[in-house]
């Protein structure tokens, strides 16, 4: 069943001709990239040596894309999501590298348990060209008290902290994470949210129609405010804000930048797609933390990723068993998926004019894995380092997205029944070459 979602084929000189090439400098009309032994070795370079050869049909070609924000429920979730249906998913959404989060079953607070968790991806990783990256809890089982071992997990891989799915509210816990973060350098990203409010959805109609429990935006900004403010006591630790989805926010990570301190955001792509007007109420995958907004939040977000204040786009795929998602908004768990559909609502942008080839090549791939530190290749086509590209139609027409074409194990997306433009043709991760039907 996994297998007939790909055609995946090895080679060892390989030249990719009649694409697009998109990067962070320029776009390269019907060009030709060479690739040896996994290895980027130029465009329009001339191959030496035997080689073979394939036709891009004239579509786009550009770095595959670095997720900083997905849920692979490793270790101990198989019944949300498994490493193979999960890296698969990471595949057909275009991606080289995500970094998974640690609010799993064990909590990843340990250098043990994040073992066990790299090894258990391990073989699927090399199956599907797609590399694993980690962040581990900020506090022990995620409970806003006793931080983790910072040094020896960043030792052990680690590349981040993150208590994601819970705000760190205790702001003395906040400052001795930042205290000891900023001399390792590692970012620490904060799930932003105050508990207490109970909401499910944002104040809008479909909220008011279903009677849902309205989900303010005041939890979010006011725990960034709160957070900048034990940011300025340790002014080199690196801070980041997970999905934004106010205005409100925006503007406090605007103004944070201004002010020199090292500060990121991110977007996920339901906040970019959606608003409170065109959600659609019967579909429970939209119940998402953080939820989705007014159209002038949207609209701030949208702007936001154009300007940089948001720095890129991270997925928060969040896949959920089918007993998880029924009921009432109000007894759903929170959560979406997002790896298979974030680059038709990056296509989606680009056909308004809201994100530039340039731009969308930052936003999907080189800036995350710039935040990230990964090594060469990931995020953008690096001379003689292994090569990790997405293959694209952005100009394939409008489509109806249906539970039929999700790879994940769990079906909860919010975009089923969405019209989405451009399709992923493919990819290729070094020495494979991944087709899709
Ligand atoms: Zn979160």
């Amino acid at each position: 069943m996994i297998k007939s979602r790909f055609a995946k084929r090895e080679f060892r000189s390989l030249l990719i001709e009649n694409v697009d090439v998109w990067t962070t400098e320029s776009v390269i009309k019907n060009a030709r990239v060479w690739v040896e032994n996994g290895r980027f070795r130029g465009i329009n370079a001339t191959p030496t040596g035997k080689v073979e050869r394939i036709d891009g049909g004239g579509k786009v070609l550009m770095p595959a894309g670095v997720d900083a924000q997905a849920h692979l429920r490793v270790p101990g979730q198989g019944h949300k999501e498994t490493p193979a249906t999960g890296l698969l998913a990471a595949l057909k959404g275009g991606y080289s590298a995500i970094l998974t989060m640690p609010n799993t079953q064990p909590t990843i607070d340990s250098v043990e348990v994040l073992k066990r968790g790299q090894e258990e991806v391990r073989p699927f990783e090399s199956d599907f060209g797609v590399h694993v990256f980690w962040s581990a809890a900020i506090t022990k089982k995620l409970n806003s008290d006793d931080l983790t071992s910072y040094e020896d997990l960043v030792r052990a891989g680690v590349r981040a902290f993150t208590n994601d799915g819970l705000g760190v509210t205790n702001d003395k816990v906040m400052e001795q994470a930042f205290a000891q973060l900023e001399k390792l350098g590692v970012p620490l990203l904060q799930h932003a949210e105050f508990l207490g409010h109970g909401g499910s959805l944002a104040p809008g109609p479909v909220q008011e129609k279903l009677g849902a429990s309205p989900y303010p935006d005041e939890p979010e900004w006011k725990m960034v405010e709160r957070d900048l403010r034990e940011l300025r006591k340790h002014p080199r630790a690196r801070y980041h804000v997970l999905h934004v989805s106010s205005r409100k926010t925006l503007e406090l990570v605007r103004q944070a930048k201004r002010e020199g301190l090292l500060v990121t955001a991110e977007v996920s792509p339901h906040h970019l797609f959606f608003n409170t007007e065109t959600i659609d109420g019967d579909n429970l995958a939209f119940k998402m933390n953080p939820p989705i907004r007014s159209p002038e939040d949207q609209k701030a977000l949208w702007q936001g990723l154009q300007e940089g204040v948001v720095d890129f786009v991270a997925t928060d795929h969040a896949p959920h068993e089918s007993v998880m998602k029924i009921g009432s908004f109000d007894k759903a768990a929170f959560g979406t998926l997002g790896l298979e559909t974030t680059m038709n609502v990056l296509i989606f942008g680009h056909r308004r004019g809201w994100l530039n080839e340039r731009r969308l090549v930052e936003v999907f791939a080189s800036k995350p894995a710039e935040f990230l530190r990964l090594p060469g290749g990931f995020g953008t086509f690096t001379l003689d380092a292994p090569f990790h590209a997405a293959w694209v139609d952005v100009n394939a027409p409008e489509q109806v997205y249906t539970e039929d074409s999700i790879s994940s194990l769990s079906k909860n997306s919010c975009f089923i029944g969405s019209k989405l433009p451009g399709r992923i043709e493919g990819a290729f991760h070094e020495q494979s070459v991944f087709v899709f039907p």
